[in-house]
């Protein structure tokens, strides 16, 4: 049988007085009405001979005695299981424990009305007879009680659903977290890649030159170890030969040595293999030449020349002149000024190179340069 059932079951056999399951039970002949004898005997010597339900008049002898209540109380006790304490939801030993606490201070009476004028909890004697509460509506303790638990529980239940959507919440930041470090360990694992080819990249290249270099030195090792024999076996022949075989051998000699000059030296003499590696990192430098002509006449003004524009990936730079020097060095100098036109809205470090070359001599030694690292915003002169 369903547990709602067998409560409301029990319900029918609450006295109606006391609210408590009904002891040696009377019916009211009116209402039909069920409580305990001692409830009805005490309001009908004590205050009226009326039934406090439904208000017709009533004498003890009116009342009728149901010996088959208690059987079925009995029964729904049964039905109920074994430790159900009047009062109580649970069934633990420590809701027994509260109910002994439950007692109403003024009758020393279990708590069993609920005033729902008062909003108070109760004894039946403090319901029936202690006249505060004349006219007031009363539930069953139980009955209120079960009905705050219930309402506890549901807000718990939603209370535990709104941990659980913060709990799941947690673990999508969590594992948001770890998309996010696993992203950045993939683009790290690339880079170590393409790290890893360029240097491959790079002994490739070393192995090429090396091979190339080896095989100079090693041809030229050949000549060295062959003119240091020569030389040799000549001293041999000048310390050892008499004067008569010397004489004898020296035209020999001779000849030996004009077929090794045969070999022109210029044959020995390689081109060096130079010592660049193309770097995949850093990129080579964009160029524009710059030519000033008629450069004396320019001397002549103190304003500044400028250069056309070199575009690189988006920015805009260009040479400001000065051929005969700017501010205080006017006169002694050419003042030579690199100028970002446009480009990022941030300031930024660039590297640049600068080279004067002097075209009138084609003479490299002339030639200045400069390197520099500045940091430019547009519209800066470096
Ligand atoms: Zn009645
Ligand atoms: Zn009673
Ligand atoms: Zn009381
Ligand atoms: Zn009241």
């Amino acid at each position: 049988m369903e547990e709602l059932q067998v409560e409301r079951m029990a319900e029918v056999f609450r006295c109606f007085i006391c609210m408590s399951k009904v002891r040696d039970a009377r019916l009211c002949p009116h209402c039909s009405k069920l409580c305990c004898y001692l409830c009805i005997r005490r309001w009908i010597l004590e205050q009226r001979k009326q039934c406090p339900h439904c208000r017709a008049s009533l004498q003890l002898s009116d009342l009728v005695n149901c010996r088959w209540a208690e059987e079925l109380t009995q029964q729904i006790d049964t039905l109920r299981g074994p430790v159900r304490p009047q009062g109580a939801v649970g069934g633990s030993p420590q809701t027994q424990q509260e109910e002994k606490k439950d007692m109403c201070e003024t009758h020393h009476e279990k708590l069993t009305v609920f005033c729902w004028t008062c909003q108070l909890c109760i004894c039946h004697q403090c319901a029936l007879w202690a006249g505060t509460h004349g006219g007031h509506t009363f539930k069953p303790l139980t009955e209120v009680y079960a009905q705050h638990v219930a309402q506890i529980s549901e807000e718990e239940s939603a209370i535990r659903r709104r941990l659980m959507e913060l709990i799941s919440l947690v673990q999508d930041v969590e594992r948001n977290v770890e998309s996010v470090r696993s992203a950045k360990d993939e683009r790290v694992r690339e880079i170590r890649n393409a790290v890893e080819m360029m240097i491959a990249r790079l002994d490739g290249q070393l192995k090429n030159k090396l091979i190339t270099l080896m095989g100079q030195k090693n041809q030229l090792t050949q000549e060295t170890e062959m003119l240091e024999s020569v030389l040799k076996e000549v001293q041999h022949q000048m310390s050892s030969s008499t004067k008569s075989d010397m004489i004898a051998r020296s035209s020999e000699m001779l000849q030996m040595f004009t077929a090794i000059h045969k070999k022109p030296m210029a044959s020995f003499v390689t081109a060096s293999v130079p010592p660049d590696f193309t770097s995949e990192l850093v990129p080579t430098y964009d160029l524009e030449t710059f030519t000033l002509t008629r450069f004396s006449q320019l001397q002549q003004s103190a304003d500044p020349v400028y250069s056309k524009p070199l575009n690189v990936t988006g920015l805009s730079w260009r040479l400001k002149i000065y051929p005969d020097g700017n501010g205080v060095v006017r006169g002694q100098y050419l003042s030579v000024f690199l100028e970002l036109t446009s480009g990022l809205n941030e300031a930024s470090k660039y590297e640049y190179r600068i080279e004067m070359v002097h075209l009138a001599s084609g003479d490299p030694t002339k030639n200045i340069v400069r390197e520099f690292a500045s940091e430019f915003d547009i519209g800066e002169c470096w």
